[in-house]
């Protein structure tokens, strides 16, 4: 069979690649520490899950919903968002809606199928998402990336966004905060940026909030349009329960949106998946949004720890040209450009080469540690560490990473 041309160009997955690699060495009896988890291994919140069990017993949670999703959860949504970040649609007169999809990801596709035409460009910032560019390019959108480094702790320049916008520029997608660097960007740079786009009406921003309430430490994410609400004529906001609700499997995300958008993305929704899962939308009418931080409390607390693990272990190997501060989301990136190791791959001194995926494999072979390389997230010599799993056998995973990275050429 002939597989379009638009599908053929869609790269497979490096992380479930990897994955696999790691099942089966696990199968095989081999210690495996698989740092690559996109998700919280935590059961979900009991108040959900009884909420859950409960719409069970009506037969609605069984039938289709609206496409654009159930109108009381979706009042719940942009109520919560509202609230949460401090802002007013009708303080402000903007017509806003929502549409709740089958995951952040479903509901990422259809923004940008619905504003994108062959040739617009997006900005990305890298490290990225990985389905940000393969989206796009499905689109037949053009990316074009602002590229970050550890140096400055991965934000990215204001100055680099505003040469890498032209007039075909059509979006600039920001996720803080972030998959893969577990940063989200300060006040300030939320200020500038801001105002830079106050330079572009053309524009339009997505701002992927899918990780908005985990940051393990303070001061919590912030936004440019709390700065500039007139901004949010052109901001599209995604979010979901996948990860702050540790809900990835249940597959409900939404987008908030000027209802100019979300009544094409309803049409587009209503013509290829229809509505959400109704019995996980019934159960989140009846859940308070408001609990979510008491649940994530010992999340983060968890996650603090294991970022604390990351710092004194570079430190006792003296790594510490490859650390920097995390803060939220559950990733951290390391880079081995900065580690004795790097020496045994690169040819000399100048070579530029992108050995992600010979690290990667060779600390998988091995070391037994699974990280996805930085190649997928458009950074060269890195990789992305989950910060999710059980504090000891974290430990041991990183004081093996350093071990590793330390080693001087043979
Ligand atoms: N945006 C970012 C930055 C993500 O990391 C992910 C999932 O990994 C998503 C969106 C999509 O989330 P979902 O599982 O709800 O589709």
């Amino acid at each position: 069979m002939k597989i379009s041309k638009r599908v053929q160009a869609v790269s497979e997955s490096i992380t479930l690649k990897l994955n696999a690699k790691a099942v089966q060495m696990s199968e095989e009896g081999k210690k495996v520490f698989n740092l690559t988890a996109g998700q919280l291994p935590f059961r979900p919140m009991g108040e959900l899950i009884n909420s859950l069990r409960s719409e069970l017993d009506f037969l609605k949670s069984f039938q289709y919903s609206p496409v654009a999703g159930d109108a009381a959860l979706r009042t719940k949504i942009l109520d919560y968002f509202q609230k949460s970040r401090g802002v007013n649609f009708e303080e402000n007169n903007l017509d806003f809606n929502c549409v709740v999809s089958n995951g952040g990801k479903h509901a990422i596709i259809n923004v940008l199928q619905s504003i994108i035409d062959p040739g617009d460009e997006v900005v990305v910032i890298a490290p990225y998402w990985v389905s940000y560019p393969e989206m796009v390019n499905y689109c037949e959108g053009k990316i074009k990336v602002v590229q970050t480094s550890l140096f400055d702790a991965f934000v990215p320049s204001i100055e680099e966004i505003r040469e890498t916008i032209t007039d075909k520029t059509k979006a600039i997608i920001v996720n803080s905060p972030n998959n893969p660097t577990g940063t989200h960007y300060s006040k300030e740079w939320m200020t500038n940026f801001a105002t830079l786009m106050k330079e572009f009406p053309h524009v339009n921003i997505i701002s992927d909030e899918i990780y908005y309430e985990l940051f393990y430490y303070d001061p919590k994410p912030t936004y440019f349009y709390q700065e500039c609400p007139e901004l949010l004529n052109r901001t599209i906001i995604i979010d979901g329960i996948s990860k702050n609700l540790a809900c990835t499997g249940l597959r409900v995300g939404w987008t908030i949106a000027p209802k100019e958008l979300t009544v094409a993305i309803g049409k587009l929704q209503g013509q290829t998946t229809s509505g959400a899962n109704s019995l996980v939308q019934k159960a989140l009418c009846n859940f308070d949004f408001e609990n979510i931080s008491e649940y994530l409390s010992p999340i983060k607390s968890h996650l603090r720890d294991n970022a604390n693990i990351i710092r004194e272990s570079f430190r006792e190997g003296n790594l510490a040209k490859s650390w920097y501060q995390s803060h939220s989301a559950f990733y951290y990136m390391v880079d081995f450009s900065q580690a004795p190791i790097i020496d045994k791959f690169r040819k000399n001194k100048d070579d530029s080469t992108d050995y992600s995926m010979e690290i990667c494999a060779e600390l998988l072979d091995n070391e037994g540690i699974a990280l996805v390389p930085g190649k997928a997230f458009g950074l060269a010599n890195t990789a992305r560490i989950s910060l999710v799993l059980q504090k000891e056998p974290f430990e041991e995973a990183i004081s093996k990473l350093v071990n590793y990275l330390v080693q001087e050429k043979s």
